[in-house]
């Protein structure tokens, strides 16, 4: 691939980095490129596989749905792949999420979960539109969703046209009190509509863990005052943090649950918002202007619910849980081998998911270190894509002992390197 492409990547600053890399194929957590290099997939390419690439299952599935159905308009029209999907999605979710609304990417799942919340208030004719989210957070790169998350950088140039929140601060070791407090204070107003967090652990905010305490006592506030609770688990969904997802951790039923990436092992794309039954009859009515006015050209596309099937079948099929306990087991060992290297800080895992911050001078995301490790991973066969200073491993479940060995001596190496 050259520089002449007219391809424009996202998050890439083309003036510092003119070349992609050209990738021929993938496979399990293995992907080959053009001229033949292998490179373990140590970040699951952007947290979305979870299996390993090219599931045996998840391909025939597709390639076994484009024999009947490839799309249909999905107003007025329904078909099987969705409405099995949707059964076994509110089947294997928290209890009492009901409603499954289907769009494309974890960026529209949480756009439509505000937009639900919104509507909720709205049909009822008691209006709320303040949304509640947490510092640090990220929930996407539309306008909608980057109002929600972390302002800075990233959306500085938009910045006029976010609308205005109300952010948490990020629940810290020792502060969670306060935390809660605050998001007390900002219930009790009586004008919040939801409050939308990403369970566990803020992915883009830089692997940031807090406690399944907090959470649950952030869906308690959030009952008290009659709020919803959207949990976003684009990220944390289908076992990255030990469990099918984060939300069981808390012991809670979100009212709204945001789905996407893990839902079809990654394979393409899909997403899935879960909401419960009073959010659906707040906009069931015969009056059509209480509608959900939301959709997108390929919302339940049937190749990505096929995809999807296939994904819930190996879950259930499959020793998924067994995979995800082992691989947190392994990483847990490395990353014990990695206290003593002098330089790493915060060392930290939540299931299958570790980080820790380098020590260096520069830190935020925009800090040469950054593309540095990137670099000096890649020269070593792995793709680790750190967020500023901090380094983190999300690799898919089929990684064997003798991958985490490549990737853990890797992290050594760069550290060392870096000093
Ligand atoms: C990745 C991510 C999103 C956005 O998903 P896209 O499919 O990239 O639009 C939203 N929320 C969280 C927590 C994510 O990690």
């Amino acid at each position: 691939m050259t520089s002449s492409s007219p391809v424009w990547h996202p998050f890439t600053q083309h003036a510092i980095q003119p070349e992609a890399l050209d990738v021929a194929s993938a496979e399990g957590a293995w992907l080959t490129l053009g001229d033949g290099r292998r490179i373990f997939d140590g970040i699951s390419s952007w947290w979305v596989i979870t299996h390993g690439h090219r599931h045996p299952k998840i391909m025939d599935a597709i390639k076994r749905q484009t024999e009947t159905l490839d799309h249909v308009i999905f107003a007025g029209f329904t078909h099987a792949p969705a409405e099995h999907l949707a059964e076994r999605l509110v089947a294997c979710a928290p209890d009492g999420l009901t409603r499954v609304f289907y769009s494309d990417s974890g960026s529209t799942s949480v756009e439509v979960a505000i937009k639900m919340a919104l509507g909720y208030w709205h049909n009822q004719g008691k209006p709320r539109h303040k949304i509640v989210c947490m510092e640090h957070g990220y929930h996407g790169d539309t306008v909608g969703t980057m109002s929600v998350g972390a302002r800075g950088v990233f959306n500085a140039a938009y910045q006029p046209l976010l609308y205005d929140v109300t952010h948490l601060p990020f629940p810290s070791e020792g502060l969670e009190d306060n935390v809660i407090a605050a998001c007390e204070t900002a219930c009790a107003a009586g004008d919040v509509a939801a409050v939308v967090i990403e369970p566990l652990i803020l992915g883009a905010g830089g692997m940031k863990m807090y406690g399944a305490d907090t959470v649950r006592a952030l869906h308690q506030v959030c009952r008290k005052y009659d709020v919803l609770f959207i949990a976003d688990e684009v990220m944390t969904g289908w076992g990255r943090t030990g469990t099918r997802f984060a939300s069981e951790q808390a012991g809670i039923t979100p009212d709204i649950l945001c789905l996407a990436k893990g839902l079809t092992g990654g394979s393409i794309p899909l997403a899935a918002t879960l909401a419960r039954e009073d959010i659906f009859e707040a906009h069931y009515s015969t009056d059509r202007s209480k509608t959900f006015f939301h959709s997108s050209s390929f919302t339940a596309n049937p190749l990505c619910c096929a995809a999807a099937l296939a994904n819930l079948d190996i879950w259930d099929s499959e020793p998924v849980m067994d995979r995800i306990a082992a691989l947190e087991t392994l990483q847990r060992a490395h990353m014990k081998g990695l206290q003593g290297i002098d330089g790493l800080k915060n060392l930290r895992q939540i299931g299958t998911i570790t980080a820790m911050e380098i020590a260096v001078a520069h830190s935020d995301y925009l800090a040469d270190i950054g593309p540095k490790l990137y670099d000096a991973f890649l020269a070593r066969g792995v793709l680790l894509r750190p967020l500023g200073n901090t380094i983190y491993v999300m690799p898919p479940y089929c990684s064997t002992p003798n991958d985490l060995d490549l990737v853990y001596g890797a992290i050594a190496d760069a550290a060392r390197e870096v000093r």
